[in-house]
C-alpha cells in the first residue's frame, strides 16, 4: 500500500482514453497556441460559473496579476489580504508596485478575519483579496458589504476552492469566484481541477472587464500587432485546455471523492485529544483541497516523523505567514498572532480523489495510536 498526498497517476488512469484522445486531437491539429479547445474550455468554465465570463491564462499567479492590471490599480495603491496564505497574492501586489496590507485570519476557518478589515482601510485602499483557503469560502457576505460601503473591489483567490459554494443570509447560493469583481483560479496539477502543467483563469460577471482581461493577457492587443494597453503574455496551452475540458466534467465526482475522505477522517479523528479536525463553516461548502489538522500540545515535527516512519506523508501549509517572510517582512511590522500560531500547529494529511478505505483506515489507526 502506497500512500501519497495526491495521486495524479491513478486519477489519469481512470480517464486515460478520454484524455489521450483530447491530447491527440491537439497534436493532430498542431494548433498549440490559442487552438479551438481554449475557447471550448472557456465556454465550459463559463457554464460552470453560472454564465459568468471566463478568460483563461498561463497560471493562477498571472490571473491575480492580470486582475489587478485590469482594475487599473496604480503604484502606491493598497490591497488588503490575509497573512496566512500562499505567497502568490502578495507577490503580484508587490510586483505591480502596490502595497500589500495584511490582516490576520480566523482561528476556526483559517480565512480572512473580516472584522479586522475595516480598520485597515485608508484613502489609498483599492481592493480586498480574500483567499478561500483549503477549499472553504471566506465569509463573503460581510466582506462584500464592507467593500461596497467603502467602494473597494473584491478579487477572490479561489485557487483552492473550485466549486465551493457560499450561502448568503437570504438563502442565495453563489460559487467561489463569482462573488467579487473578479475571481482568480489555478489549474496547477494538484488543484481540485488540475491540468498536466500550468494553467489559470479569471471569472467576472462584467463583460467589458472580461474583454479588457482578455486584451491584457494577450500583450494588450485586440488586433494583432496593435497594442492598446500594456499587457502580458499569459496563455493557457491548447493541450492543457483540451485536458481541462475533459476533467471539468469529472470535477463534481472528484469533489465527492474528497468529501468522502474528509467525512471518514472527521468521523475517525474528531475524538482525538491532540488534534482538531477542520472546522466546517455553516455558510460554505468545503471542497477539501486540503484536510488540515490543528495540533494541540504535541511536537509537530515528532508527529510528522512518526507518520513518515509509517509511510504516511504530511505537508505544512504554510510554515511561515507572509509578514514573517524575508521578502515581505518590511511591508508590515505588526504581529498576527493567529496566523503565527497556525503556522506552527497545522499539518495537512493525505486527501485526494483516489484514496480507498484501506488507506484511510490505516492512516486513522496510526494517528490514533500516536503518543507524544
Ligand atoms: C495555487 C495557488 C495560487 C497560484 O497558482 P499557480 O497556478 O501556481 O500560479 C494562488 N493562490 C493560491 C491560494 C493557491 O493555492
Amino acid at each position: 500500500m502506497k500512500i501519497s498526498m495526491v495521486d495524479l497517476r491513478g486519477q489519469y488512469q481512470r480517464i486515460k482514453p478520454e484524455i489521450d484522445q483530447a491530447i491527440q486531437s491537439v497534436l493532430d491539429s498542431t494548433a498549440f497556441i490559442k487552438g479551438p479547445q481554449v475557447a471550448v474550455f472557456e465556454k465550459s468554465l463559463s457554464d460552470f460559473h453560472d454564465g459568468a465570463f471566463a478568460v483563461t491564462c498561463g497560471n493562477g499567479t498571472d490571473a491575480l496579476q492580470i486582475a489587478m492590471m485590469a482594475l487599473d490599480f496604480k503604484p502606491g495603491d493598497e490591497v488588503i489580504l490575509p497573512v496566512f496564505t500562499y505567497v502568490a497574492t502578495a507577490e503580484v501586489i508587490a510586483l505591480l508596485g502596490l502595497k500589500p496590507v495584511f490582516v490576520d485570519v480566523c482561528e476556526d476557518t483559517f480565512n480572512i478575519d473580516v472584522s479586522q478589515v475595516e480598520s485597515k482601510i485608508t484613502s489609498k485602499t483599492v481592493a480586498i483579496v480574500p483567499v478561500h483557503l483549503f477549499g472553504q469560502c471566506a465569509d463573503m457576505e460581510p466582506l462584500l458589504k464592507v467593500a461596497s460601503d467603502r467602494n473597494l473591489h473584491i478579487i477572490e483567490d479561489y485557487a483552492q476552492a473550485f466549486d465551493a459554494k457560499y450561502t448568503f443570509s437570504d438563502g442565495r447560493v453563489m460559487k467561489a469566484g463569482t462573488m467579487g469583481a473578479i475571481g482568480c483560479t489555478s489549474f496547477f496539477p494538484s488543484k481540485n481541477l488540475g491540468c498536466y502543467g500550468d494553467g489559470g483563469a479569471l471569472i467576472t460577471g462584467n463583460k467589458a472587464l472580461a474583454e479588457k482581461i482578455k486584451v491584457i493577457a494577450n500583450h494588450g492587443q485586440r488586433v494583432k500587432y496593435y497594442h492598446e494597453l500594456v499587457g502580458v503574455n499569459s496563455r493557457l496551452d491548447t493541450i492543457q485546455a483540451a485536458i481541462l475540458d475533459v476533467k471539468i466534467k469529472h470535477v463534481e465526482s472528484y469533489e465527492q471523492s474528497r468529501q468522502k475522505v474528509a467525512d471518514y477522517y472527521d468521523k475517525e479523528l474528531s475524538g482525538i485529544e491532540f488534534a482538531q479536525t477542520p472546522f466546517r463553516a455553516g455558510n460554505s461548502t468545503h471542497v477539501f483541497h486540503q484536510y488540515t489538522l490543528k495540533l494541540k500540545d504535541v511536537d509537530r515535527e515528532k508527529f510528522r516523523a512518526y507518520l513518515d516512519s509509517n509511510k504516511i506523508p504530511t505537508m505544512i501549509y504554510y510554515p511561515l505567514p507572509l509578514h514573517l517572510q524575508e521578502a515581505y517582512k518590511k511591508q508590515d511590522r505588526q504581529a498576527f498572532p493567529i496566523s503565527e500560531e497556525l503556522s506552527k500547529s497545522v499539518v495537512s494529511i493525505p486527501i485526494h480523489t483516489e484514496m480507498d478505505e484501506e488507506q484511510l483506515s490505516y492512516i486513522c489507526t496510526k494517528i490514533k495510536e500516536y503518543e507524544d
